[in-house]
């Protein structure tokens, strides 16, 4: 009796659908090649069926795809409804001040890979970088070495789709550590309930606070705004080399042409980020072991600065698992760090605060509207939602409401 299958794949459907793809690629890196990553026209990774899929196979992608459900059931640390689960808390930056200056904020991230990979916990490191073909692009790449993670240091406000061959990596020699967006990184938590080489081969999992994946679009956008063809473009930096640091394109003619960080960020990526990341209930990387975010100092009201400073990463460690690698990274003097307090983390990082409040509200206009939403259990998004004030929460309730009626029109 030939095993069922699904010539569309229910599970792909719905999250597409849904417009709730967030674009990890793990829903291609289990089809069996039946699915693949592809760009679409608006500048997201997206899949595409390209053959049928078994129906196991279809079950397990609804599973584990973070699009649609995200189920947090870690009982380390303390359980913060903004912040999620914390071990500790501190700030700090890698000792390597090459690094610390080439990275995205502090280098704290690449400072730890290298830490891990020196001390031989990881032979290997999954993660993105830019591609050499697409400068604008990203890609997975394995760094085997400090170097390659020196590389691939700084932040690429771009799509990735880095489980899109966790597969391969899985089948591999060898264990590595997993760098990725928090929601890539709770995708992959949720595959290690139904695949044990997850946690055999994957000894830490690491992310960065996100705001969302803004569309190639949007690195597009700032080209043009630095009057420069792609074609002409050699490489291109998001952010780092400082702290924010500018987006730089490398022109083939040699010349560098750049835009501070609140221009790129602020007036252009921020606003073309995709639908998903508006209903985020874990921009703070909740799943992984350790999260890092940008420390960034505050002014008299305590809003975040933009001006450039050696750069202070945030650091949270999530589980027991990621305080060892902490705090054994900090003894081994690859990083200097001091505790920090939690109730300080609103102020440096207000937008994922405000969006941690308001996804509820976003979600019920949602339900409202006849849309499907992600199931979140665990994330604690009614508590949040009760330190916001109704004004923003009908504010936000309207709003989705408006961003919904164009997005159907628009699909219709
Ligand atoms: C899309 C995006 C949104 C972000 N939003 C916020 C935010 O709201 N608040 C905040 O404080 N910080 C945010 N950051 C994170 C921040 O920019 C820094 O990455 C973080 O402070 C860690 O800095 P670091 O110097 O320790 O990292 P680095 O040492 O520079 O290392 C960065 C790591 O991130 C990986 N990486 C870079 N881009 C991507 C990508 N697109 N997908 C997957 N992995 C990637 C690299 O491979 C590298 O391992 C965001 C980053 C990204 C990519
Ligand atoms: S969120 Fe990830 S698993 Fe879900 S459909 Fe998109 S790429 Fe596939
Ligand atoms: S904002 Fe959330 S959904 Fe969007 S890319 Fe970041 S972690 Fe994923």
């Amino acid at each position: 009796m030939p095993e069922s299958v699904a010539p569309k794949a229910k599970s792909l459907q719905r999250v597409l659908g849904a417009n709730c793809c967030s674009g990890c690629g793990l829903c291609a890196s289990i089809s069996e090649s039946g699915i693949e990553m592809t760009m679409t026209a608006d500048g997201f990774l997206r899949p595409r069926q390209i053959a049928p899929v078994s129906t196991q196979v279809d079950r397990l992608i609804a599973d584990v795809c973070p699009g649609m459900k995200l189920t947090q059931t870690s009982r380390e640390g303390d359980d913060h409804p903004l912040w999620g689960p914390i071990v500790s808390l501190r700030i700090g930056a890698s000792t390597d001040q090459a690094l610390r200056h080439h990275a995205s904020s502090g280098g704290v991230l690449s400072a730890l890979l290298q830490y891990l990979l020196k001390s031989g916990v990881v032979d290997y490191v999954v993660q993105t970088a830019a591609s050499d073909q697409a400068p604008l692009e990203n890609v997975t790449v394995d760094s085997r070495s400090h170097d390659e993670v020196f590389r691939a240091a700084g932040s690429r406000y771009s799509p990735s789709a880095p489980l899109e061959n966790l597969d391969h990596f899985l089948e591999q020699p060898g264990r590595f550590a997993l760098v990725a967006k928090p929601c890539d990184i709770a995708a992959a938590r949720a595959l290690a309930r139904h695949d044990p080489r997850v946690d055999e081969k994957i000894p830490l999992m690491l992310s960065f606070f996100c705001a969302g994946i803004p569309s190639l679009g949007g690195a597009q956008a700032i080209l043009d705004r630095l009057g420069v063809k792609p074609n002409d473009v050699n490489a291109f930096r998001y952010r780092g080399d400082g702290w924010p640091g500018r987006a730089t394109a490398s022109l083939k003619n040699g010349e560098e042409r750049s835009v501070s960080y609140a221009v790129s960020w602020g007036e252009i990526l921020s606003k073309r980020v995709q639908f998903r990341c508006k209903i985020c209930p874990d921009g703070s990387g909740g799943f992984a072991d350790i999260a890092c975010a940008d420390a960034w100092h505050c002014d008299e009201n305590g809003y975040p600065l933009f001006e450039e400073d050696d750069g202070r990463s945030l650091i949270v460690s999530r589980t027991g698992r990621g305080e060892d690698y902490v705090s054994s990274a900090i003894l081994a003097g690859a990083i200097a760090a001091e505790p920090f307090q939690i109730n300080e983390i609103a102020n440096m990082q207000p937008s994922q605060a405000r969006r941690k409040r308001l996804v509820l509200s976003r979600l019920l206009a949602m339900r409202l509207l006849g849309r499907k939403v992600p199931r979140y259990q665990g994330l604690h998004i009614g508590l949040a939602a009760r330190a916001a004030s109704a004004g923003s929460h009908l504010r936000s309730f309207v709003g989705m409401m408006k961003r919904l009626g164009i997005w159907r029109r628009s699909h219709n």
